[in-house]
């Protein structure tokens, strides 16, 4: 079946290790509301990017249930789910081609028009006018930094029309510049779309909005939560 337009994600008592015997994840019970801005944060190796897949579907639990609008991921088409869930993670892959390629290839064959309108509605028009044939530059991971690669990626999520985006931010190569980039991208993106940051910059655990974080060096459970 199709997924809805709009849902909010629920885990119920979710486990998940990469070994036997080693969770990541235990027991965690959490609700995102639709249209909610959530920022997690925590230390290094807690769990942050597992977490972002487990909620994206890319990984399956072990334990417990991960839900969109009702739907048990795991039940659910993965093709369906990537258009509804998009994760933007830490190192974002690009392929061999052009910036408009870059940006198209998720949303099947959107027109140059459609492109060059979603780079215009997220403000990164200048950054494309920057580089040396615009749209029409040939990118790959040598020419464009991390924090770029992720505006590519939220920039592709766009013209997808996702329910859901997390965005995993880069631990490196993010400059001020790169990163009020993608901060106003992510406004201009989320309407009433959910939005969740897995945050390593303090200054995104300090926007405001309710924030999770996980105790020392593993994430086994929510400690606080702070709303806005
Ligand atoms: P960072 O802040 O460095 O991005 P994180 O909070 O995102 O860290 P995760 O990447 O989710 O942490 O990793 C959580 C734990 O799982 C760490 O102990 C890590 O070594 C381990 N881990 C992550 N990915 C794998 C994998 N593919 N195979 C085995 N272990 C993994
Ligand atoms: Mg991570």
């Amino acid at each position: 079946p199709d997924l809805p337009a709009r849902g909010e994600l629920i885990l119920t008592e979710v486990g998940f290790g990469y070994r036997e015997g080693r969770n990541v994840l235990d027991g965690l019970t959490l609700t995102v509301d639709s249209g909610e801005r959530l920022v997690i944060a925590g230390e290094t190796g807690s769990g942050k990017s597992t977490l972002g897949k487990l909620l994206a579907g890319l990984y399956a639990s072990d334990h417990g249930t991960v839900r969109f609008a009702g739907h048990d991921l795991a039940a659910v088409d993965a093709a369906r789910l990537r258009s509804r869930i998009v994760l933007v993670p830490q190192e974002v892959p690009l392929v061999d081609g052009t910036l408009a390629e870059n940006l198209a290839m998720a949303a099947g064959s959107p027109d140059r028009a459609a492109v060059a309108r979603t780079v215009d509605l997220l403000g990164l028009a200048d950054w494309v006018n920057s580089l040396p044939y615009g749209l029409d530059t040939t990118v790959s991971t040598r020419t464009l930094s991390a924090g770029e690669r992720q505006l590519v990626a939220v920039a592709r999520a766009a013209l997808t029309d996702p329910a859901v985006l997390i965005l995993d931010e880069a631990t490196a190569g993010v400059d001020h510049g790169t990163a009020a980039r993608i901060e106003e991208a992510l406004s201009a993106l989320a309407d009433d779309r959910t939005l969740i940051v897995i945050a390593h910059r303090a200054d995104t655990v300090a926007r405001g909005r309710r924030l999770l974080e996980m105790p020392g060096g593993r994430l086994t459970d929510i400690v606080r939560e702070t709303a806005d």
